[in-house]
């Protein structure tokens, strides 16, 4: 029977290896390799070559075609002394991989050459524990609940759909929450607006909201601007710094000023709205898909414009929308999934059904079209006598 010596020497002879110098000129060169690092978690945390990913080797069949999708793409395995990676270098090449290379001497002598390495930035035991179910699913994990973190989210409005969208981004620990909304809670919003509560009438909804975030979770900051968002602060709030506009604003002025802002400092919105007992949710990223003027170029005129005084709503289609819009947030935050741009889904609460409708982007859109028209924010008349309550 072969001992582990013989079955390591056999591997090593299937298989090539590079050295710790070669690796480094790999590393360094334009076209660098994808570095796998196959070691335990606790090696793993206490240091890493740059750029690495981290399979531990236990998963290395399982989840290796997530990183590296292309078998004909040059990868270097490493471990810590270059036995390890000698066997998944193997199992590699059992996969169809053709260019993968063992780091003989692995990452100790990677280190003792002083060669550059990096500390990872690790989560602490509380929000290990805190963000338990996200770091078992590999496409979030560690590195995607670090990228939610340090995430940056603009809420346009705490409404209905504002509500629900940011208790699920809060819980998920998205880093920093911007809430713009100049409305103060009423006894009417209650049936739907689950960020706010009865012994909170009559506060500024951005404030009560804020209240409710970071009790969920601390890990949270949450801004907020009470006020209106007009052609005049837009500019201002969006120089706070989001990666993703989340909109519930239930009015045309305001969509259009945010699709408008979206596409001149090209950051995505996922869009949401409802109706009584239908909703839709559609992403918009400027320049990747159509935006809202590329459907509608130019607001209705106001007698066309739907009543929003008369705008009935079932109390738990929001909830299902504004999850909807926090999903689609999450995803683009995290970079995974098939986000909805280009895709407009339309939900039916009675018949309890889905439907999709796909958007194309129009090359005359006025504003981000191929010779854009609108340079400029416009403010159009208001459409409804008060605020519109999504
Ligand atoms: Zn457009």
């Amino acid at each position: 029977m072969a001992t582990y010596r013989d079955l390591l020497a056999q591997v090593k002879a299937e298989i090539d290896e590079i050295d710790a110098a070669g690796a480094r000129e790999l590393l360094d060169s334009g076209d660098a390799p994808l570095f796998i690092d196959v070691r335990e978690e606790d090696e793993w945390n206490e240091g890493q070559i740059p750029g690495a990913v981290h399979i531990p080797r236990g998963f290395l069949e399982s989840r290796v075609e997530a990183s590296a999708p292309d078998r004909a793409q040059q990868i270097v395995v490493y471990c810590a002394g270059g036995s390890r990676s000698a066997f998944a270098a193997k199992s590699l090449g059992d996969l169809g991989y053709e260019n993968v290379v063992s780091l003989s001497g692995g990452y100790t002598d990677w280190k003792r050459n002083g060669f550059p390495t990096q500390l990872p930035t690790t989560l602490d035991p509380e929000k290990r524990s805190r963000y338990s179910r996200h770091l078992l699913i590999p496409e979030v994990g560690v590195e995607g609940q670090l990228k939610l973190l340090e995430s940056r989210v603009l809420l346009i409005g705490a409404g209905g759909l504002g509500s629900p969208a940011s208790l699920y981004l809060a819980a998920a620990g998205v880093g920093r929450l911007g809430i713009v909304d100049d409305d103060r809670v009423d006894a009417s919003n209650l049936q739907r607006q689950i960020a706010h509560s009865t012994e909170r009438l009559g506060e500024w909804k951005a404030d009560s909201a804020k209240r409710t975030l970071e009790a969920l979770n601390p890990d949270v900051e949450v801004v907020t601007y009470k006020e209106r968002i007009t052609s005049e602060n837009v500019d201002r709030i969006l120089a706070d710094g989001w990666d993703v506009i989340l909109d519930g604003a239930d009015n045309f002025p305001t969509r259009y000023l945010i699709n408008d802002a979206s596409v001149f400092h090209d950051i995505p919105v996922v869009h949401g709205s409802i109706y009584r007992f239908e909703g839709q949710v559609t992403v918009f990223k400027p320049h990747e898909g159509p935006c809202y003027r590329c459907l509608f170029p130019q607001p209705p005129p106001p007698e066309l414009a739907p009543s929003c005084a008369e705008g009935g709503v079932l109390g738990v289609l929001p909830g299902i929308i504004g999850s909807l819009q926090a999903n689609e947030t999450l995803k683009l935050a995290l970079g995974i999934g098939n986000p909805l741009i280009g895709r407009l889904l339309l939900f039916d609460a009675l018949t309890a059904t889905f439907d999709e409708v796909a958007l194309r982007r129009d090359p005359n859109c006025p504003v981000c079209g191929d010779s854009p028209t609108i340079t400029e924010y416009i403010d159009y008349v208001e459409f409804c006598a008060g605020p519109a309550h999504a």
